[in-house]
């Protein structure tokens, strides 16, 4: 039986299936998913260790995700990942969250638990903060400027709080969804603010992260050389983007440091590969074939 639409992008079948021989499935939830890399690096890693299973995309519109989320219940899915616009609303269909999920109030891994139950975790968190502590970043006392207060925040302010931040200062276009993000964490060391706080909140921090969808927009950063001038000595600044951004340019040419989000992507899938199918992630593998997707969209576009 299959547990959904497979309009999987990179797929030669997986081994055996020539055979007769059925894979498992993981597949990604979301609306849309078509322009995902996550089947681009997840699939290599299923190969790579061997694994019978096949990672599809799930394009799953709002009114669907009731007969989605029961289809990978009831099915022979390992999970999914679960991406925009469905990361909180799915959380009400699960048998339980991960303690991660609960604080964040958002959900991007579903699996299945010892006992069957379906079971929703987080990984964007460890995702975002495994990149940092690989470059033995100090998070601990450091003032943080969040930009954004969308499901990608909540990730990203959790994984910060649990690291010892002294202050998350977070901006947003909106400043009832920061606040809302604020109260929904119950931790003082978050501090809503709007956008013309920026430079103020930017002053002597060690970290600006742009949690913000502008980053898609090739033209367009959400905040201006000032800001990125006012940050600390050595401070970094992370864009969640997955690749270049006119954020990070503007970041080199104030002379900071810039991390992009392809890392951030492949350790999520990474610590969601691991719910899978309890082994760890081959992720070498995973980075080498998400840089290497990326170059080659990189290259079509220049192309076009
Ligand atoms: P989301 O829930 O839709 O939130 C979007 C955020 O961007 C909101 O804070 C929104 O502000 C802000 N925003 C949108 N357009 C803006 C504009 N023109 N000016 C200022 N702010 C604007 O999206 P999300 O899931 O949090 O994702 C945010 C970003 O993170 C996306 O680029 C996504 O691709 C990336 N992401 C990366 C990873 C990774 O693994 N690297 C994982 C998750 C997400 P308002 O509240 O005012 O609308």
């Amino acid at each position: 039986m299959s547990s959904g639409t497979s309009t999987t992008g990179n797929s030669s079948p997986a081994a055996g299936e020539a055979n007769g021989d059925v894979p498992q499935v993981v597949g990604l939830i979301g609306d849309p998913v078509a322009h995902s890399l996550s089947p681009t690096f997840q699939q290599p890693a299923f190969d790579a260790l061997g694994l019978h299973v096949r990672y599809e995309l799930w394009p799953t519109p709002e009114g669907e995700i009731d007969e989605r989320v029961e289809r990978v219940r009831s099915g022979r899915a390992l999970g999914a990942n679960v991406t925009v616009p469905h990361k909180e609303r799915v959380r009400a269909r699960l048998d339980h969250l991960t303690p991660t999920a609960e604080r964040a109030g958002a959900v991007n891994t579903l699996y299945r638990d010892d006992d069957g139950h379906l079971v929703g975790d987080n990984t964007d968190v460890i995702g975002f903060i495994a990149p940092l502590v690989a470059r033995t970043f100090p998070l601990r006392g450091a003032r943080v400027v969040v930009l954004g207060a969308g499901g990608a925040a909540r990730g990203v302010i959790v994984g910060l709080l649990d690291s010892g931040v002294d202050a998350v200062l977070l901006v947003n276009r909106t400043l009832a969804r920061a606040a809302t993000l604020r109260d929904d964490l119950g931790d003082g060391r978050v501090q809503p603010l709007a956008l013309e706080d920026l430079t103020a909140a930017a002053t002597g921090a060690h970290l600006l992260v742009n949690a913000t969808a502008v980053g898609w927009n090739a033209d367009q950063s959400p905040a201006g050389p000032a800001v990125f001038a006012a940050l600390a000595t050595d401070a970094l600044a992370y864009d969640l983007t997955y690749q270049d951004t006119a954020f990070l340019a503007a970041a080199r040419a104030a002379g900071v440091a810039t991390l992009d989000g392809l890392e951030m992507l492949v350790q999520q899938g990474a610590a969601s590969f691991a719910r899978w199918t309890g082994q760890a992630a081959p992720l070498d593998v995973m980075l080498a074939a998400a840089q290497a997707e990326r170059a080659r969209r990189a290259a079509a576009s220049a192309g076009h």
